[in-house]
């Protein structure tokens, strides 16, 4: 079997063609650095995403979020109704961890922009 990916981990989106057998990564053409190897790699596998996304604040502003490092794909919908349940107290600066080990994957949510606590 043969798959067709973009490689999506920079922004030059390389073509990826990878073939499998019996679910094993057989062989990977297409990147043109480590990085989209892993990525085909992993795509086929185990498919990773980050999350990127916004928490309420109890003020009623929206802060920017994302997770920092990747969670598994198939968790992405379980991860968005976690943020989407979140209220967060302000102030909160860039960084700053707002959940720890999201559904146990190791992935922290964390705050993308400053918000100080008035308006
Ligand atoms: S293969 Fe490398 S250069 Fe190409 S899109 Fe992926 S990360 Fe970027």
């Amino acid at each position: 079997m043969v798959r067709e990916l973009t490689c999506i981990v920079c922004p030059k989106g390389c073509p990826l063609r990878v073939e499998l057998e019996d679910g094993v990564v057989k062989s990977v053409t297409g990147h043109t650095c480590p990085r989209g190897l892993q990525y085909a790699n992993d795509e086929c596998i185990h498919p990773m995403r980050t999350v990127t996304s916004t928490v309420l604040a109890k003020d009623g502003r929206v802060i920017p979020v994302k997770t920092d490092r990747t969670i598994p794909k198939e968790k992405m919908f379980e991860c968005m109704e976690l943020i989407n349940a979140t209220v967060i107290e302000l102030p909160v600066t860039v960084g700053q961890v707002l959940l720890s080990d999201i559904l146990g994957t190791g992935a922290n949510l964390v705050a993308t922009a400053n918000a100080d606590e008035s308006l």
